[in-house]
């Protein structure tokens, strides 16, 4: 029979994975999301049972349907396998991570946030290029790692950090860089992303500015920023900052866009913390499926999505605990359904 429902790959993750994919798949059904999907494991739960964190199954799947929702995936700290997550960005060459971050509750010590991080996701520090160098009996005496940038492969990313802030009619591109003291890697990415930034002068503002001064001015003046455009660890370590000045970690989507296929999920791990006792903010990997609607060019349906969150959040007042609220996990998506319905 002939359908033109969307084939989507669901990544069953660790922790409060299966808990935050459960409600956000309840949520795409009550609003009648042209979606199909097939639902696989990863992660620890899956090296647990399989031997593998990132099943082929799965592999295979998003290779057809080029498209997945994944909810987190826990990995060992110091020692144990290589992160599933960095594996499959790896794998379909997902080498831009979106992360916008959007103000849903008002009145808080920040308001009216709105801007996005824009993580350069396969290159950088993040590529496990390290090794322990023994000396005498100590078999880990020294650690060495490498910082990997490429000139194209920061042409590619920067291309794609421009072309989404002009199509997304964004003002302002801030590049975030060390190439004070990392003059090799940190000066390659600045150098060729103001390059490339030089195609985009009549229609955005483009800056540069250092880390560490980046961190100070996101929580002295946010709204000075608009797109944040950077290499894989400050990106990964400055979009937890973002997340906290629009209340939490609870509310961070991202989108990982490649050549291959686009993943979207939470900014958040696994939670292992609170895993198992329903209490966890499903509302970013929500977020992250109407970021997949609109990849999939359901805009109607990402915004109603997400104003239905926002009313839920500001209007209901029906928040989870981290978010200072009483509701479970399940209460809180009922009351999403309920105003969808
Ligand atoms: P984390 O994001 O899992 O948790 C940090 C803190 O935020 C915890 O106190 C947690 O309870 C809270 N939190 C996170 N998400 C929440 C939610 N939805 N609702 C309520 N509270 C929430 O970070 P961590 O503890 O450093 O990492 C745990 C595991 O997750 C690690 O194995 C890490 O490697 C993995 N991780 C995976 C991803 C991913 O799959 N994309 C991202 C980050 C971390």
């Amino acid at each position: 029979m002939a359908t033109d429902k969307i084939p989507v790959t669901l990544v069953d993750g660790d922790g409060i994975g299966p808990e935050i994919l459960e409600a956000t798949v309840r949520v795409l059904e009550a609003l009648n999301a042209p979606y199909t999907w097939r639902r696989f494991k990863a992660g620890l739960t899956a090296f647990e049972e399989s031997g593998d964190p990132l099943p082929q199954a799965m592999v295979e799947d998003i290779r057809t349907t080029r498209l997945a929702l994944k909810a987190p995936l826990t990995t060992p700290i110091g020692k144990g396998f290589r992160s599933a997550n960095v594996r499959l960005r790896e794998e379909f060459h997902l080498f831009a991570n979106v992360r916008p971050a959007i103000t849903l509750i008002h009145g808080e010590r920040f308001d009216n946030i709105d801007l996005v991080m824009i993580r350069e996701n396969t290159e950088g520090l993040y590529v496990g290029v390290e090794h322990f160098i023994p000396i005498d009996d100590d078999p880990r005496a020294v650690a060495e790692s490498s910082g990997i940038i490429t000139r194209s492969g920061t042409k590619r990313f920067s291309k794609f950090a421009f072309d989404y802030a002009v199509k997304h009619k964004r003002k302002k591109v801030t590049i975030v860089h060390k190439a004070n003291i990392l003059k090799a890697v940190s000066g390659l990415f600045l150098e060729t992303a103001l390059d490339i930034g030089k195609d985009y002068a009549s229609k955005l503002t483009i800056e540069e500015r250092i880390v560490d001064n980046t961190a100070m001015q996101l929580v002295l003046n946010p709204s000075q920023f608009d797109v944040i455009m950077t290499t894989n660890m400050f990106g990964d370590i400055l979009s937890d900052e973002i997340a906290g000045l629009i209340g939490g970690l609870g509310l961070a989507p991202g989108g990982n866009i490649g050549k291959d296929a686009a993943i979207f999920e939470a900014v958040h791990g696994s939670a292992p913390d609170i895993a198992g006792k329903g209490v966890a903010n499903p509302t970013a990997l929500m977020l992250a499926a109407a970021m997949m609607l609109e990849h999939t060019n359901h805009l109607d349906l990402a915004s109603k999505l997400k104003l239905t969150l926002a009313a839920v959040l500001q209007e209901d007042k029906i928040r989870t605990a981290d978010l200072g609220g009483k509701a479970s996990t399940r209460e809180y998506t009922e009351a999403i359904i309920k105003r969808l319905a």
